[in-house]
């Protein structure tokens, strides 16, 4: 008979903020001439014997150069848990986008989880192209070129489980090669949807972000996201600030920037 599922943490990690109209998220725009500002975040998903970092993150250089603001380095955040991240073992980059996949020195032992997909995007002929390859930077790339020599990626195919109550899903879209991650939780199985939708917004409406390789996959995915799902309140966007306020604090401390995603959203 098969055991349950391990149980997880999930903390959702804000790390920086950029204010942009309503318009710039939304394929095709948007009417409401308002702020709807994004967070960035990594995801630390915490085990009773291993902790898996979802992403990366930019550093304060790389997001300065594209005008977005670190309200705290990702190292804070990490520390604010007591996680090291010399200590960090496995690093699942949702995919290679500049805001997922930098802070290129900071996890020295890590080994680093990637779809074929994702790597074949990020090197081939699509980043001929300037509107797919601006999100990519390019020293990201390179450093994980290099990780694949030192034997430091493990490449994914589709769907792999990677612990028990862990694994990584295919879904592409924004990216050819992006990934959810599904995590089992005490209140049961949370999507890490990274941007598959960058907003609640993007996939409640299904209006498609306007960063995107194919809307055919990106539509798809909102699909497979909540399929994955044990409800729509267990997917968690990727750049959403509600995170922020609809999920408990992870302490008085991280209050407005730390919270636990595996614990019911208000
Ligand atoms: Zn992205
Ligand atoms: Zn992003």
């Amino acid at each position: 008979m098969a055991s349950a599922p391990d149980n997880y943490k999930i903390y959702a990690i804000k790390y920086a903020h950029h204010d942009r109209p309503a318009r710039d998220n939304f394929l095709g725009g948007d009417s409401h001439d308002v702020n709807m500002p994004l967070d960035y975040f990594v995801w630390a998903v915490v085990g009773a014997g291993r902790t898996f970092l979802v992403d990366s993150g930019f550093d304060v250089e790389d997001g300065a150069r594209r005008g977005r603001t670190t309200t705290h380095k990702v190292e804070e955040g990490l520390g604010a848990l007591g996680i090291a991240p010399e200590s960090v073992e496995d690093v699942i980059i949702t995919h290679m986008h500049y805001d997922h996949a930098g802070n290129r020195s900071l996890f020295p032992k890590a080994r680093y989880h990637v779809q074929d997909r994702e790597m074949a995007y990020c090197t081939g002929r699509c980043m001929c192209h300037g509107v797919l390859s601006h999100p990519f930077d390019p020293e990201d790339v390179k450093t994980m070129v290099g990780r694949v020599f030192d034997g430091r990626v493990e490449f994914h195919d589709g769907d792999t489980q990677l612990a028990s109550g862990l694994s990584v899903h295919r879904v592409g879209g924004h990216t050819d090669g992006l990934q959810v991650v599904r995590v089992h939780t005490e209140r049961g199985w949370v999507v890490l949807a990274s941007d598959a939708s960058h907003l609640y917004a993007n996939m409640d409406q299904k209006r498609p972000f306007p960063a995107v390789y194919n809307v055919g996959d990106m539509l798809e995915g909102y699909r497979r996201v909540h399929e994955l799902a044990d409800s729509a309140q267990h997917v968690v966007p990727g750049h959403d600030p509600a995170v922020l306020t609809r999920y408990a604090t992870h302490s008085r401390e991280t209050e407005g920037w730390i919270v636990r995603l595996d614990t019911a959203p208000r």
